[in-house]
């Protein structure tokens, strides 16, 4: 069986300022370093919005922390008059090694469909910045096509006509868990997971077996361990509870809860 390190990464949202990311990131490593951490056998890492990246990486870097950073987004073009936008070139800059790609706010309030997304996939395996590819579905959907035909249909269109395949993470959060404090059973998270690996098997082979597929939707410290049970749930994507330091490290150590 192929092992995949569980990478555990907190997607901050249009939060926080950049002295607070400073603050922020400095409690969560003092956390974790104080707890003995093995960050080689869970990976941790932070997604702050893109005004505190340059701290984020300078902070992790002077300090030699062993928390690794991410974007909340990349353009889909390389360069040119596209005012607003970051390019992965620029990302790659400054040290980050992974972006959300596809997350439901960004199909929601900015309309990405499928070619947005496909063309930011391929934005970042040219940039060498691992997608995590963010597809779920919305209650309405759930009732209507069940719990796996909308994730897996979203992460083939994310990864069809990729020339340049790279590393990339699957993140399966449902739209109706995100932010509502309801959840997914680990169960109904597994068996979407499952289905997500088939699809991939499928279309490109044994890359299934290496890709890591998170669970996404109001996870905490005290809901994380059942979801990471499930033998092809490889971390978890959190929102919300990734803004508390001693929460968010909480999750990160989920070996050390006991499960009932
Ligand atoms: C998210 O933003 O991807 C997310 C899962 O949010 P929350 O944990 O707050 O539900």
């Amino acid at each position: 069986m192929t092992e995949r390190t569980p990478l555990i990464a907190g997607n901050w949202k249009m939060n926080l300022d950049h002295l607070q990311a400073i603050a922020l990131i400095q409690k969560l490593a003092w956390t974790l370093n104080e707890k003995n951490h093995d960050f080689k056998d869970v990976e941790v890492c932070v997604i702050p919005p893109f005004t505190s990246l340059r701290s984020a990486q300078t902070l992790i870097e002077a300090e030699k922390f062993e928390l690794s950073l991410g974007a909340q987004d990349i353009s889909k073009h390389a360069s040119g008059a596209y005012t607003g936008e970051i390019s992965g070139a620029m990302l790659s800059k400054l040290a980050v090694k992974y972006v959300l790609v596809g997350h439901s706010e960004r199909r929601q309030y900015h309309n990405e469909d499928d070619s947005v997304i496909s063309a930011k996939v391929a934005a970042s395996f040219s940039s060498n910045i691992t997608p995590i590819i963010c597809v779920g579905e919305t209650q309405e959907q759930l009732q209507e096509f069940g719990p796996s035909a909308i994730p897996v249909k979203q992460v083939l269109a994310a990864l069809e006509g990729q020339e340049n395949l790279r590393e990339f993470v699957i993140a399966y959060e449902p739209v109706w868990a995100i932010g509502t404090g309801e959840i997914a059973t680990p169960e109904q998270a597994e068996n979407v997971a499952v289905e997500i690996r088939a699809a991939i098997g499928q279309k490109f082979g044994d890359v299934a077996e290496q890709v890591r597929i998170l669970y996404g939707g109001s996870v905490k410290a005290g809901n994380v361990a059942g979801f990471m049970q499930g033998a092809n749930i490889d971390g978890v994507l959190v929102g919300g509870a990734s803004l508390d330091s001693a929460e968010f490290a909480g999750i990160a150590r989920y070996k050390k809860h006991i499960v009932l």
